[in-house]
C-alpha cells in the first residue's frame, strides 16, 4: 500500500491562465468593437450616399460616358451617349468626381447635373436623394452582425482555445466583408478587400484546427497559410489604388474585378475544404453528439458553398441580376444560422454558457413587446375606428390591459418550450440534483451511498466511470468502496491501488473547500475548464492508478474539517470536457454526501455494534439450550426410575403400606409427575425454538382423546368437585393429528382450567364441525383473565400476577408449547376471557378423511 505521495505539487493554473486569458479577451473585445465600429460607419455611408431621383444608376464608363440608362434617368433627360460634365457648380472629370459631387449636393433637393451631348451642352434638373436602402442592406449587416456577434462570443468565452480564436478571426474576416459589400467610399473598399483575402486564410486556418488539429497547425509552418492571402491582398490593393488613381473607383476597375472574383474563389475554396474535413470528422467520429453538431456546420457550408458557385458561374458569364443577388444572399444566411444552432443546441466550442438564459430571455422579451405593441396598435385601431376619434389614450390603456392579459400565457408557453430545447441538461440537473439530495438525506448506509455515487450519478451525467474512497475506521487510509460489498471492509484486489494514506499530501490538498483536481494528459490540463478552483495536478503527484484507471476528476467530500472521502470520476462519454454547471453541481451533492458519508461511518459502527451483540446472545441461547437438553436427559432417568419404583411399592409389590406410607407415597408421586411435567415442558420449548420438534398426524378419535386426558386429570377434577362436560358432535370425532401432541393440548388446555376455577365450576369441552374441520373448545366459568393479559398469556413463562393465579404452581410454559403445537397442526389458538367470568380457548383439526382413516386401519392391521 502506498502511504505517501511525496509533496505534491499543484500548479495553480488558475492564476497563471488568468492573465493571459484575461489580455486575450480583451483583444477579442477590442477587435469585435472595431468590427462593429466598421461596419457602423459602412452602414453611415450607405445611408448618407447620394444618388440621384428616379435613377437606381446611369451607368458609366471611365470617361464618364453614359453606358445604361433606367427609365427614371431617361424621364430626366439622359440619353445614351451623354457625356457627364458637372454636377451643380461642380466640374467632374472623373467617375469618383461625380459621386463626390452628388454626395455634396443637399439631400432632397433640386439640382443640375450638365452633359454634353454631342456639341452641345444641355443642362438637365435632377432632384438629390437619399441611396434606398433595399432588402439587400439589411441581410448584409444581419449577415455581418451573426458573424460578428458570434466570433466574439465563441472567443471571449475560450480565449486559450486556438480553434476559438481562429473562428473569431474568420468571422471577423467574413463580417466585415458582408458589411462592406458594394461600398462605394474609398477606405470602405480598402478594408472589403483586406477582410476579403484574410477571411478564406482565416477559415482554412480553423478547419484546419477544428474538430481536429491537423499537421500544418501544429507546425511552426502555419504562417505559410496566409501567404497566397497576403499576395492576393497586396495584389487587390494594387488593383484598386490604381482605380482610384484613374478616378474611377471600383465603378470601372477591370482587374480589381477580377482579383475581387479570385478572393471569392478562394473563399469559395476555402468552404469546401472546411465540408470536406468537417464530413470526414462526422463520417469518423463515434461520439453522437459530436455527429450531431457537425452536422449543422455541414449543411450551412454546403447551403452557402452551392449559392454562392451559382452566383460566381453567372458573374463571370456577366448573367447576374438583382433577384440572382437575393438568392446568393439567402443561401448564405443558413451558414451563421447553422452555426449558431450548433452552437446553442448542441454546445459547439461551448460557448452555451455565455449566451444564456438572459439573453435568450431578452430576444424573447423584445421580440414579445414587439407583437405586443402592434397587437395594441391593431386593436386601438380599430376600437378608435369603432369609436371615433376621441377619448385615444385610454382606449390605448384598455387595449393595453387587454393584451396583456392574453399574452402573458403565451409568453409562459413560449418559456418553457425555450426550457425544454435550450436548458433541457440545465433543468435536468436541477430535478437531479433535488433527487439526489432526498436520497442522501434518507440513506444511512454506504451501500445507498455507492449505488448513488457509483451508478446515478455518472449515469446522469454521462461519465464513464466513477470511484469512491471512503475513511476507513481507524482513520488512517481512503479504502474504496465497492458496490457489490457495500462496506468498506473488504476492496478488491485491483481497486486496493486505488486507496491513499488519510495522512498523505494529496490528501492534505483535497481538505481545500471547493477543491477540484484534474489529471490527465498535458493538453487536457491546461485546457480552461470555465470553472473556479480546478487545479491541475502533475503527474506522478496523484497514485499513477488513478490514471491508468481511467480517472480525470478527484473531488474532496469534507465533513467536520475531516476529509472522510474522495470522488474520482473518469470521461464524459460524449468526450467534452466537464462544464461548470457540472462541477458546481458535484460540489453541491458531495457537500451533502460528505455528511451522508460521516452518518454511514457512525451507522456501520452502531450496526456493527449491535450485529456482535446479537451473535453473543445467538451463542449464549444456544448454549442455555444444550444446557437444557443435557439436563432432560440426565433427570428423566432418575425420574422415571423413581416413578416406577413408587408405583411398585404403592402397588403392595414391597409389602404392606400402612395410610401414612401410602398418604406420603402418593405425594411422593405427585411431586415428581410435576418434575416430569416440568422437564417435559423445558425439552419441549427447546426443541420448539430451535425447530427441532416435528409432528406426525395420523387419523384419531377425538373421545378416545378427551377421555384419556379427563382421566388423567381424574384428581383434581374429583378434588375440586368440578362438573365436567363432554359434547362431540359425531361428524366432529375423526380429526387428523398428533395423537400424543393432541393429548397434550388438550391436557394443558383442561389442567388450566381446573386449575384456574374456583370449586364447584363447571369446565366444558366440545368439538363441533365446521368447514372441513373440528372445532375444539375448553370452556370453564373461573377465574378468567384481564383484558391486557389475553395476548401476554401466550409468552414463554408468562404467569398473571393475580393472587388466584399465583396460589397455583406453575411455569407459565404450558400456553407457549400449546400455542406451538397448535400451530403445528396447521391452526390457530384463540382466546375468549371475561374477568371473574370463565374463559375459552379454542383450536381447531382437520377432519380425517375417509381415505386417511382407510390409511390408518392398513398401517395398524399390518
Ligand atoms: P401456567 O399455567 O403454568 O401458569 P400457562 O402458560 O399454562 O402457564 O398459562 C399462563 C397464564 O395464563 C396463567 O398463569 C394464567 O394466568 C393464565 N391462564 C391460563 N389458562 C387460564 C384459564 N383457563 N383461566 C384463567 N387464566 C388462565
Amino acid at each position: 500500500m502506498r502511504t505517501g505521495l511525496g509533496t505534491v505539487s499543484v500548479i495553480d493554473l488558475e492564476k497563471q491562465a488568468h492573465e493571459l486569458r484575461s489580455r486575450i479577451r480583451i483583444a477579442v473585445l477590442s477587435l469585435a468593437a472595431m468590427g462593429l465600429a466598421v461596419q457602423i460607419l459602412g452602414i453611415y455611408s450607405d445611408a448618407t450616399w447620394h444618388t440621384l431621383k428616379y435613377t437606381s444608376d446611369i451607368k458609366i464608363d471611365a470617361d464618364l460616358v453614359a453606358t445604361g440608362l433606367d427609365t427614371g434617368a431617361k424621364e430626366a433627360g439622359f440619353q445614351i451617349g451623354d457625356r457627364l460634365i458637372a454636377v451643380g457648380d461642380r466640374q467632374v472629370a472623373t467617375i469618383l468626381d461625380y459621386r463626390q459631387a452628388l454626395n455634396h449636393q443637399k439631400r432632397d433637393s433640386w439640382s443640375t447635373v450638365v452633359v454634353q451631348r454631342g456639341d452641345e451642352v444641355l443642362e438637365l434638373v435632377v432632384l438629390i436623394k437619399a441611396q434606398r436602402l433595399d432588402l439587400r442592406f439589411v441581410v448584409r449587416n444581419l449577415l455581418a452582425s451573426a458573424f460578428l456577434l458570434m466570433g466574439t462570443l465563441v472567443a471571449f468565452q475560450r480565449p486559450r482555445d486556438r480553434a476559438a480564436r481562429l473562428f473569431f478571426l474568420a468571422s471577423i474576416a467574413l463580417g466585415l466583408y458582408f458589411a462592406l459589400q458594394e461600398k462605394e467610399a474609398v477606405g470602405l473598399v480598402y478594408l472589403q478587400a483586406v477582410a476579403l483575402t484574410v477571411a478564406p486564410a482565416g477559415a482554412l486556418h480553423f478547419f484546419l484546427s477544428f474538430p481536429e488539429e491537423r499537421w500544418l497547425v501544429r507546425s511552426r509552418w502555419w504562417p505559410l497559410l496566409y501567404l497566397p492571402s497576403l499576395a492576393l491582398m497586396v495584389l487587390t490593393l494594387e488593383a484598386f489604388a490604381q482605380a482610384v488613381e484613374a478616378g474611377t473607383g471600383v465603378f470601372w476597375a477591370p482587374r480589381y474585378r477580377t482579383l475581387t472574383t479570385v478572393g471569392f474563389a478562394y473563399l469559395l475554396c476555402s468552404a469546401a475544404f472546411g465540408l470536406i474535413s468537417v464530413g470526414y470528422a462526422y463520417a469518423t467520429t463515434p461520439l453522437s453528439l459530436r455527429r450531431r453538431q457537425l452536422q449543422w456546420i455541414m449543411w450551412g457550408l454546403a447551403c452557402a458553398i452551392v449559392t454562392s458557385t451559382a452566383d460566381m458561374i453567372l458573374t463571370l458569364m456577366e448573367m447576374q441580376s438583382y433577384e440572382v443577388w437575393g438568392l446568393v444572399l439567402l443561401g448564405t444566411v443558413p451558414l451563421p444560422v447553422a452555426f449558431a444552432f450548433a452552437i446553442l443546441r448542441y454546445r459547439l466550442l461551448d460557448v452555451d454558457l455565455v449566451v444564456n438564459r438572459s439573453v435568450v430571455y431578452g430576444l424573447l422579451t423584445a421580440t414579445l413587446a414587439a407583437v405586443y405593441l402592434f397587437l395594441i396598435s391593431v386593436l386601438s385601431n380599430a376600437l378608435g375606428m369603432a369609436a371615433g376619434t376621441g377619448g385615444y389614450s385610454v382606449l390605448l390603456f384598455f387595449s393595453a390591459l387587454v393584451i396583456g392579459i392574453l399574452v402573458n400565457p403565451l409568453r409562459a408557453r413560449i418559456q418553457h418550450l425555450i426550457d425544454q430545447t435550450f436548458f433541457r441538461r440545465q433543468v435536468n440537473y436541477q430535478h437531479a440534483l433535488i433527487h439526489w439530495s432526498q436520497e442522501l438525506s434518507t440513506s444511512l448506509r454506504f451501500a445507498d451511498l455507492a449505488k448513488l455515487l457509483l451508478q446515478a450519478v455518472p449515469r446522469e451525467l454521462m461519465i464513464d466511470r466513477a470511484g469512491l474512497l471512503v475513511l476507513d475506521d481507524e482513520e488512517a487510509f481512503l479504502l474504496p468502496l465497492s458496490l457489490q460489498g457495500g462496506e468498506h471492509g473488504s476492496p478488491s484486489a485491483s481497486d486496493t491501488q486505488l486507496a491513499i494514506s488519510a495522512h498523505s499530501a494529496i490528501a492534505a490538498h483535497l481538505l481545500r473547500p471547493g477543491m477540484i483536481l484534474y489529471l490527465g494528459t498535458e493538453r487536457e490540463r491546461t485546457e480552461p475548464h470555465g470553472a473556479e478552483g480546478v487545479r491541475g495536478l502533475r503527474p506522478g503527484d496523484a497514485p499513477p492508478a488513478w490514471e491508468r484507471a481511467g480517472f480525470r476528476l478527484v473531488l474532496p467530500l469534507v465533513s467536520g474539517g475531516k476529509l472522510v472521502g474522495i470522488y474520482l470520476l473518469g470521461q464524459k462519454l460524449s468526450g467534452d470536457i466537464y462544464l461548470r454547471q457540472e462541477l458546481d453541481l458535484l460540489r453541491t451533492l458531495l457537500n451533502q454526501a460528505a455528511v451522508a458519508i460521516a452518518n454511514a461511518r457512525l451507522y456501520e459502527q452502531v450496526h456493527a455494534f449491535s450485529q456482535e451483540l446479537e451473535e453473543k446472545v445467538q451463542e449464549r441461547t444456544r448454549e442455555l439450550r444444550d444446557f437444557v437438553s443435557v439436563v432432560y436427559h440426565e433427570l428423566s432417568t432418575p425420574i422415571t426410575a423413581i416413578r416406577g419404583y413408587t408405583a411398585l411399592i404403592l402397588d403392595g409389590k414391597a409389602g404392606s403400606l400402612n395410610p401414612k406410607q401410602t398418604g406420603y407415597l402418593e405425594a411422593v408421586r405427585r411431586s415428581v409427575r410435576r418434575l416430569m411435567r416440568l422437564v417435559a415442558d423445558l425439552s419441549d420449548i427447546s426443541r420448539i425454538e430451535d425447530g427441532r420438534l416435528t409432528i406426525h398426524p395420523e387419523p384419531l378419535d377425538l373421545s378416545v382423546a378427551v377421555a384419556e386426558t379427563v382421566n388423567s386429570l381424574s384428581d383434581i377434577i374429583e378434588e375440586k368437585g368440578l362438573q365436567l362436560q363432554v359434547t362431540l358432535e359425531a361428524e366432529a370425532t375423526m380429526v387428523q393429528g398428533d395423537p400424543q401432541r393432541v393429548a397434550q393440548i388438550l391436557t394443558n388446555l383442561v389442567s388450566n382450567a381446573c386449575r384456574y376455577t374456583s370449586v364447584g365450576s363447571k369446565i366444558t369441552i366440545s368439538a363441533s364441525r365446521a368447514d372441513g374441520s373440528a372445532e375444539l373448545t375448553v370452556q370453564d366459568t373461573g377465574i378468567g383473565i384481564h383484558e391486557d393479559e389475553l395476548d401476554r398469556i401466550f409468552e414463554r413463562f408468562y404467569r398473571s400476577s393475580d393472587p388466584l393465579v399465583q396460589a397455583h404452581s406453575g411455569t407459565g410454559l404450558g400456553l407457549a408449547i400449546t400455542k406451538s403445537l397448535v400451530e403445528l397442526h396447521g391452526s390457530h389458538l384463540w382466546v375468549d376471557s371475561i374477568l371473574g367470568k370463565g374463559s375459552t380457548f379454542g383450536f381447531s383439526l382437520p377432519l380425517a378423511t375417509l381415505s386417511d382413516q382407510a390409511e390408518r386401519q392398513a398401517v395398524d392391521e399390518r
